[in-house]
């Protein structure tokens, strides 16, 4: 019974714990770890979480530029799609690096330098911006 009110107890009585295996903390009122493994090992868990939310979002975005990048021509720098099919190339609308809207009003969307503009319900626009 004691055990599930230890760290109540340990907060009434300002007993500091490492972060990271929670053991009692002896010295230094700053210290938030018992040891360099527990620092490296809480760090490490922080940024493992982190990267592989980043690395998932970078891909979808990658994925999103390849798809723009094989459908506009380079000579042009236009193309126009079905937005049916740029959804079955698996081009994902929820995820874009940045927007643009131009003086008449029209908002392009964009992942990196490629962008796209809904023209209505069913197609799309596609440009490659000259410069960033
Ligand atoms: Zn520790």
């Amino acid at each position: 019974m004691l055990y599930l009110f230890e760290p109540l107890i340990n907060l009434l009585m300002d007993i500091r714990t490492c972060l990271d295996c929670q053991s009692k903390l002896l010295g230094r009122t700053d210290k938030k770890f018992c040891c360099d493994a527990c620092r490296n090992n809480f760090n490490n868990r922080l940024n493992s979480d982190s990267t592989a939310q980043m690395r998932n979002i970078h891909n979808i975005l990658r994925k999103n530029r390849r798809i723009l990048h094989d459908l506009v021509p380079t000579e042009s720098g236009k193309a126009s799609i079905t937005t049916k099919k740029l959804i079955t190339f698996g081009f994902n609308f929820d995820y874009i690096t940045h927007f643009l809207t131009t003086k008449t009003g029209n908002t392009y969307y964009f992942c990196f330098e490629y962008g796209y503009r809904k023209l209505d319900d069913h197609y799309c626009v596609l440009v490659k911006k000259i410069s960033v």
